[in-house]
């Protein structure tokens, strides 16, 4: 008998970004599966089974937990944001496709999360108020070239590019490359906005220009959103400045 599986996307990391849908997938699960961290955001249920493990071993977490499910039990998996954005959704989709045809048959859902970008963009005003993109600055799963051509592509293109994993101990300089590539597109003013822990505690947003932004620090836990050259930033008095991107693109604009 096949049972179920829910990917369950835990938000920025408050518990009031947890939708109810997320919370009726915890409550409905026997055994709740995830990297430790994101584990420990879900209150612990008399009779749930946690299995926490490792960042790196998504494809193992996944198998272990497609394996649960397949036995028959009511299994949640969770993620940080939205599991579907540089998570775990992409990675048990992977794995079922490689597995076995049991994998197959179990009742799968992904249960959406507010993903770290919409997070911050709704702390400083409307940042991705016109096109967007988002590129994972980790070059773990892809090469380091190819994330250079799509920065310079987005900043062509005259996206607002949202950075995900900017930096890790491993890759201390990323960040700073990037800003390089980007700055050969946009103009030094380009508004770039900082925000490391959104909505949880320790939460510290910055704006700033692109020409300083290497300066800045940032971590594991910090989101990096780069402006358009039609990105905006409006002063207020007594308040933190506006960052928005109008809705439209003015005629002839070329980027
Ligand atoms: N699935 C997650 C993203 C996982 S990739 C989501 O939808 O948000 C991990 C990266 O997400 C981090 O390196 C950081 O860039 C970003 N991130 C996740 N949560 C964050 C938060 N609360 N504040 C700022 N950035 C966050």
């Amino acid at each position: 008998m096949s049972g179920r599986l829910a990917i369950v996307g835990l938000g920025p990391g408050d518990p009031r970004y947890l939708t109810a849908e997320a919370e009726a997938a915890l409550a409905a699960a026997e055994a709740v599966y995830g990297y430790g961290p994101y584990l420990d955001r879900v209150l612990p249920r008399p009779g749930q089974s946690r299995h926490p493990s490792d960042n790196r071993e998504e494809l193992a977490r996944a198998g272990a937990a497609l394996d649960h499910a397949s036995r028959g039990g009511a299994v949640a998996m969770v993620s940080g944001g939205d599991p579907g954005v540089f998570a775990m959704a992409a990675a048990v989709c992977e794995a079922i496709e490689a597995g076995p045809p049991a994998w197959r048959a179990v009742d799968l859902a992904v249960v959406p999360g507010i993903t770290a970008m919409l997070a911050l963009a709704a702390r400083v005003g409307a940042p991705l108020g016109h096109d967007f993109c988002a590129v994972s600055l980790s070059d773990n799963l892809k090469p380091w070239a190819l994330i250079e051509r799509r920065l310079k592509a987005a900043a062509e293109a005259g996206f607002v590019i949202a950075l995900y994993n900017p930096v890790s101990k491993a890759r201390p300089s990323q960040l700073a490359s990037a800003f390089e590539i980007l700055g050969r597109d946009l103009p030094p003013a380009t508004p770039v906005i900082f925000g490391r822990a959104v909505g949880r505690d320790g939460e510290r947003i910055s704006i700033l220009e692109l020409a300083e932004a290497a300066e800045e620090p940032a971590d594991m836990a910090t989101l990096v959103i780069v402006g358009s050259v039609a990105t905006r930033v409006v002063a207020r008095p007594g308040r933190a400045p506006l960052v928005y991107t109008p809705r439209s693109a003015a005629p002839g604009l070329s980027r």
